[in-house]
Formats: C-alpha cells, structure tokens, sequence
C-alpha cells in the first residue's frame, strides 16, 4: 500500500438555501434584550451562520445511516478500516488509522457580505401533558426561508479509490435535502437545498507554481444541482481526473 500524498483538492462551493424556518441553538448565555429562550447561533455582528461542523455532522449521520454503519448504541461510527467510506471521508477517532488525512473540510457557511436577514421570533405553544392546556409559550428564534448561506467544502484526493469517494459526499447532500438541519426537524424546521453548486480542482503542482486551478465544465455548463452531479457523475469524474 502506498503512503497516501495529496494529488487534488475539489473546492464545492454553491449555496445552501433555506426552504423553511432553520433553528440551530446558539449561546442562551448571550441572551439580549427583547430576545427569546431559544436564540439561534450567530457570529459577533449579530449575522446568523450554519457550523461548518453541524453540515459535517449531519452528512456523516445521514451517510452512516444509509450504508448501515451506525452503530447500536448510537454513538459516532469509528471502525478503522481503511476501506470505510464514512472513516475516510468524514474521519475516523482511531489513531493508528491508515488511510490519510479525513478527505472532507467543510467550512461555516456565512452568509453574503453585507447581508443580514430579519431573523424571525416565531411563538409555539407547549403542551401541557396532563392539563391538555397550553403552557407558556416558547419564543423560538429562527432563520426564515428564502435565505442564502455560502458554502464551500474541501474534499482531498489522495488515492485513486478518492475519486469514487467523491460520489458519496453528493449522497450526503442529497441525503440532507430530504432530511433537516439544526433542531425541531420533525416539525418542519431545517429544510435546506444545495443550488448552483461548482466544482474547482485544484492540482498539488496549481498550489506550488499558484495557479488558479480549473473549474469543472460539463457541455458549457459550470454550476450544477446536488442531483445532476449524482446522476452525471462518471463524467464529473472523468473531468475531475483529468
Ligand atoms: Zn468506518
């Protein structure tokens, strides 16, 4: 087995977009004035953001699940092996792991310089099990649909069995659009859609002579859906090898 070197990165940027109310939990000890229980997390302008590590976490999830990786007890799946999708991709907490570096970065999605949505109060009542009445509401605080976070992932190629790893990472995606982000999922919250999604590689010889790399173009076409890169893939491949 040969040691595993960097031969490219593939730099996915697109947007990820909220088709309904997103409501990942912030610091309750920043609470301000006027403000609610239940605040979503923001950075220090006050501008709401989606954690690159719950993206990860959730996609590894979502993956773990559909290749029947998750273990009984639930916790994180970490085997070792050095053919696992999920340990090579997302990482693995073994550490004499022998694959590489985990192949896949994704960064905090923010959202566009200068833009700052009206975040949304939105009061749920509680019910009270035994009374049946309505306890105090809780004020959740959220993003409304319609916005657009920017996202970019890294995912490294380091062996030739990479590039098919690659796929798994778009199965991710298109596994998250069906499922949510953030909390209160099963009652509508965290829907989310990948759009104008591109590909940039960029070879171990772009980062030491500081080219730009080259965007992955398929018949003119630059930017794609999570699904046309899933059911195109052989060919996003091919242009990725080459
Ligand atoms: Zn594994």
């Amino acid at each position: 087995m040969s040691e595993p070197r960097l031969i490219k990165n593939v730099i996915i940027t697109g947007k990820i977009r909220t088709v309904t109310g997103l409501h990942i939990g912030g610091n309750k000890g920043e609470l301000k004035i006027g403000g609610t229980d239940n605040p979503i997390i923001a950075d220090n302008d006050g501008r709401p953001y989606i954690p690159g590590s719950s993206l990860k976490g959730k996609m590894r999830s979502l993956l773990e699940f559909s290749l029947g990786k998750v273990k009984e007890d639930g916790s994180v799946h970490s085997c070792g092996d050095e053919n696992c999708p999920i340990c090579t991709i997302f990482g693995s907490s073994y550490e004499d792991f022998k694959n590489g570096p985990t192949r896949l970065i994704v960064r905090d999605a923010r959202l566009p310089k200068g833009e700052k949505p009206e975040v949304e109060l939105k009061t749920e009542n509680v019910i009270n099990r035994l009374s049946g009445k309505a306890a105090h509401p809780r004020i959740m605080e959220r993003v409304p649909p319609g916005v657009a976070f920017e996202m970019e992932m890294v995912y490294g190629i380091y062996k030739e069995g990479d590039y098919d790893g690659l796929k798994h990472v778009f199965q991710a995606m298109s596994l998250l659009q069906d499922s949510y982000l953030g909390g209160s999922g099963s009652r509508g919250y965290g829907k989310v859609a990948f759009e104008d999604i591109s590909l940039k590689v960029k070879t171990v010889e772009d980062y030491s002579s500081a080219e730009a790399g080259r965007i992955v173009n398929i018949g003119g076409k630059s930017t794609f859906s999570v699904g046309e890169l899933l059911s195109g893939f052989e060919e996003v491949k091919s242009k990725i090898m080459e």
